[in-house]
């Protein structure tokens, strides 16, 4: 019998719907022979696997933003299909997603098959199973670049930043400009809203959970928080717990890819299987493996854009065993360990996750805000932003603990500083570093892509 975790590498033995290996199959089949941007893939022909289309799967590139870009929007259109007249009559839309400059990428953008994402996205957890219809009241609180009304010169009425059924809360894009008066207007609007359900940037919302914590101001309580945009530390769980009282689960996915993982409400993450499949490559054990690894995203419904094996750019650490929930279907994670480029690395190489590091730094008391920075191979300066009464104590029970995750060759810095910065386009990077190394050799050698010749 296999473990969950051997099973997982090559998606063999999980449980899937009936339907599940046949979307897949017609997915790598569109792909392969209807997309113009696959047509160098052709040669990874079948006849060299075993007829699993798992296996298949596993003998063929990975994805990357580098291919979105090269060959565009169109590039990713299945044959037969009208991107021109979709655009014209629209039916579809091209979005940018909101990388920085260099990581932009064009996608066609299809709001029904997002909607539908969504909604199968929301089976997976029991609180939005119970609450979310489709027309429930949602507020939301991120950057506005991301999503809602920006506006930096003056306050917006509510009427003007709610549309639809969403509500959005904040019209400004770097948190470090909100005030006591905005973030009590913030929960006043939240109170009088009453959302379902609230949508969230973790590190936003964690700041007005300790406004909250502060004032002791009261709060509605939602029937579900849910995290986007940002892998939540610890610390944003138990500041926007503490301040709201509410279930909170991780809203994974990606412009790109739609809705792929959804946190049920014992706090694992399920695929979710009616969008996506999800390709899991284990690391080498020197490096964490072979439970932490990183995913390959498959999307399976939308008419408008064949994606196979797209590094969506996220490490996952797979759970163990099965989930309390019941959910069994596809594959089950522990947690989402932090976007690739963020990896860091140990003085002796060895690779250590923004996950490793938040479960490190979120048992520091007073800790609320933090960002790592590896500015060399043996460097690393934390920043940090304290509650409490000794944050020079704080601050040094942190560096220890970063002392004793990178080893003792490692030199480690803290300093306390009074709010740290969110990158364009009001985003925050927990972890930072200026080592560019080629994660494919961090890869089990068995399960890492072969590389597509230029
Ligand atoms: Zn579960």
């Amino acid at each position: 019998m296999e473990s969950l975790v051997e099973s997982s590498m090559v998606n063999r033995n999980l449980h899937y719907a009936p339907d599940y290996v046949e979307l897949v199959e017609r997915a790598l089949q569109t792909a392969l022979t209807a997309t113009p941007a696959y047509a160098s893939w052709r040669r990874f022909e079948r006849s060299a696997v075993p007829a699993n289309v798992f296996l298949h799967l596993a003998a063929l590139p990975a994805l990357t933003k580098r291919e979105l870009r090269d060959y565009g929007p169109a590039g990713f259109v299945p044959a037969g299909r009208n991107l021109g007249q979709a655009l014209a009559s629209g039916e579809v839309e091209l979005v940018q997603t909101s990388g920085t400059t260099s990581d932009q990428v064009t996608n066609v953008w299809y709001q029904r098959w997002w909607n539908e994402c969504e909604a199968n996205s929301w089976q997976l957890n029991r609180y939005a199973r119970e609450a979310a219809t489709g027309s429930h009241r949602e507020a939301i609180l991120t950057s506005p670049l991301c999503s809602g009304v920006p506006c930096e010169e003056a306050l917006l009425p509510p009427a003007e930043r709610h549309i639809g059924r969403f509500l959005f809360l904040s019209e400004r894009v770097d948190p470090r400009t909100w005030d006591d008066a905005l973030m009590a207007r913030m929960v006043s609007e939240i109170n009088a809203y009453q959302p379902v359900l609230l949508e969230a940037n973790p590190s936003f919302l964690a700041i007005l959970a300790r406004y909250i914590l502060r004032s002791g101001a009261a709060v509605y309580r939602p029937h579900l928080i849910t995290f986007t945009y940002e892998n939540p530390s610890l610390i944003h769980y138990r500041l926007i717990g503490r301040a709201f009282g509410a279930p909170l689960a991780s809203s994974y996915g990606a412009t790109e890819a739609g809705y792929v993982f959804m946190e049920c409400e014992y706090g694992r993450l399920h695929q979710v299987c009616r969008n996506v499949h999800v390709d899991f490559l284990p690391f080498r054990a020197e490096h964490g493996g072979p439970l932490v690894g990183q995913l390959l995203v498959t999307t399976l419904t939308n008419p408008w854009r064949a994606l196979l094996r797209f590094d969506i750019g996220d490490l996952a650490r797979l759970a163990e065993e099965p989930c309390s929930c019941g959910i069994d279907e596809g594959l089950t994670l522990a947690g989402i360990e932090g976007r690739t480029i963020n990896l860091t690395y140990a003085p002796n190489g060895r690779a250590v996750t923004q996950g490793e590091i938040d479960r490190a730094l979120a048992q520091v008391a007073g800790l609320v805000e933090y960002q790592l920075l590896q500015s060399a191979p043996e460097e690393y300066g934390l920043s940090l932003v304290v509650e409490g009464a000794a944050p020079a104590a704080t601050a040094d029970e942190a560096r220890g603990r970063l002392q004793t995750l990178y080893g003792a060759q490692a030199k480690v810095s803290a300093e306390v500083v009074q709010a740290i910065a969110p990158d364009p386009p009001g985003k925050y990077r927990l972890v930072k570093s200026v080592l560019a190394r080629d994660t494919s050799a961090l890869l089990e050698p068995r399960y890492a892509p072969p590389v597509l010749e230029e």
